[in-house]
């Protein structure tokens, strides 16, 4: 007989991980409420004619906290989508933001749509349609409110939705700041569509520069050589895959996707398998690695690291006691539940959390708002002003050492930093630090064995003082 688990909902679950942290903490039972409290939800219902017929949709915004303004999170279009997911996300961005030190609050936005239904102009309607409720309620602009691409929406739903900004709001001069991951050339920022794959790369490298953690998840060594299973190859478990695969030296030997699996021991390779995809629209005749129809059941696959990118709740109560990793990474956000997280920590599989994992898309939006605010591309003043100082600096080595310089070295040594160099340093430091600070937490509390505990702790403590210092409490 199948056994039924009773799960708590995607929300409750965040809830309960939350408070398993701030009874570490000790927390005021007034201040642990006011802080998981979700301030805002709009749902919204609009019509739109869609090919002569009127479809009515079904949208949410949540605004999870507003102690720092604007409150930032990803807009979601998937026909799953519901308002529970959306403030369970919302809640997960204001400790995310809090936990990378990026300076906003929680929000997240959903449509109820499976977008492969519709056409593109279709799409753009919706869209502008669904943008314009937003606005109009107060959920939307560069001051207050700012979404980002999540599941189902990209650079194009961004350029849609920042548009029709501009036209309500044509005095606002930071109107193009409405909105983070548009393309480059409106606004966007270089190194943003693969920042939350970019982020869980380094993620991984700052983890594997504790040698202590490493043995704490029973492996050794670095990252080169370790064997992992992902699941999902869209924005970040493609880019998350591909940089470990092509710079680190890991060996991708399962790749999971909605209708099936892909395994190679051997190890895939990630840039001609997504080329596949966008030529076969799928995975299933990919040459170079054995198809298998039950892809879920790739997740109980040995492998030293397992990297969900997919969707939420995806490690439950019935499979976490078969999942055979040393290491989960979650890409995704909430892919293990409350009650999996509970028995895979009495496996002793180290998981670092999703708040934390996938912090690399809010902080390169955030690069990116700072771009948009300021009106000027990172790097434009001073690239050549630290070329130059490069260039002498390279003179005058060589005329001390009487030798001249390699060309690489030379170049090296002379070239200023441009967008893409900023934007990847800042994202590296930022996910550096925000690691080490919740190793320091776990390692200063007695009670606190896992990275999730500290990473709540850590984030919780930032998110009260900031509330204390408005005088909120
Ligand atoms: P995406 O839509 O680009 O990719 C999702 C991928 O998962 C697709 O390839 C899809 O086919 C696949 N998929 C869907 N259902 C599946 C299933 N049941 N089993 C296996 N594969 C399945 O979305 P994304 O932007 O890559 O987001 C993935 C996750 O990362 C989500 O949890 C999202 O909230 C989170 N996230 C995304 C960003 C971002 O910048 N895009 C930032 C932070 C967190």
């Amino acid at each position: 007989m199948t056994k039924v688990f009773n799960e708590p909902s995607f929300r409750d679950g965040v809830n309960l991980m939350v408070d398993r942290a701030m009874a570490v903490m000790g927390l005021d039972d007034g201040v642990a409420k006011a802080i998981k409290s979700c301030n805002a939800t709009l749902q919204v219902q609009f019509p739109v004619k869609i090919r002569g017929k009127i479809e009515v949709f079904t949208g949410w915004r949540a605004t999870h906290s507003t102690h720092r303004l604007p409150s930032k999170g990803g807009i979601r279009y998937a026909p799953y989508a519901n308002q529970d997911e959306v403030e369970a996300l919302a809640a997960l961005m204001t400790y995310k933001c809090a936990i990378v030190d990026v300076p906003f609050g929680g929000s997240k936005g959903g449509l109820l749509i499976d977008p492969s239904q519709y056409s593109r102009d279709e799409m753009e309607l919706i869209t502008r349609r669904f943008t314009l409720e937003l606005i109009r309620k107060g959920f939307l602009s560069p001051s207050t409110n700012v979404p980002a691409p999540d599941i189902g929406t990209g650079q194009r739903e961004m350029s849609w939705m920042a548009d029709t900004y501009k036209h309500l709001h044509p005095d606002d001069i930071n109107y193009i700041a409405c909105v983070t991951g548009k393309p480059v050339h409106h606004g966007g920022i270089q190194g943003r569509v693969e920042a939350t794959g970019r982020g869980v790369q380094y993620a991984l490298r700052e983890f594997f520069r504790h040698s202590d953690d490493v043995k704490n998840a029973n492996m050794a060594g670095s990252l080169d050589g370790k064997t992992c299973v992902i699941q999902g190859l869209g924005n970040v478990g493609y880019h998350a895959a591909k940089f470990l695969s092509e710079e680190d030296g890991v060996i991708i030997t399962a790749v999971i996707e909605y209708n099936g699996a892909l395994i190679n021991d051997e190890g895939i390779d990630i840039e001609q398998l997504k080329q596949h995809v966008d030529e076969h629209g799928g995975i299933q005749t990919y040459p170079c690695a054995e198809f298998v129809e039950e892809g879920n059941a790739v997740l109980e696959k040995e492998c030293d690291i397992l990297l969900p990118a997919a969707l939420e709740s995806q490690i439950t109560m019935e499979n976490a006691d078969r999942i055979n990793t040393k290491l989960i990474v979650e890409a995704a956000n909430g892919p293990v539940t409350f009650g999996a997280d509970e028995i895979l920590r009495k496996k002793g599989i180290v998981i670092i959390p999703d708040a934390y994992a996938n912090a690399g898309g809010v902080t390169v939006s955030y690069f990116e708002w700072i771009r948009n605010i300021s009106h000027i591309r990172l790097g434009r003043m001073q690239r050549r002003h630290d070329a130059m100082r490069g260039e002498e600096m390279s003179r005058v080595l060589e005329e001390a050492t009487g030798r001249a310089m390699s060309e690489k070295i030379r170049n090296n040594i002379s070239r200023g930093a441009d967008e893409l160099d900023l934007v990847r340093s800042g994202l590296d430091d930022t996910m550096r630090l925000a690691y080490q600070e919740i190793r320091v937490t776990r390692d200063n509390h007695e009670n606190i064995s896992d990275l999730r505990t500290a990473m709540y702790v850590t984030s919780i403590e930032k998110i009260s003082r900031s509330y204390i210092e408005v005088g909120v409490f």
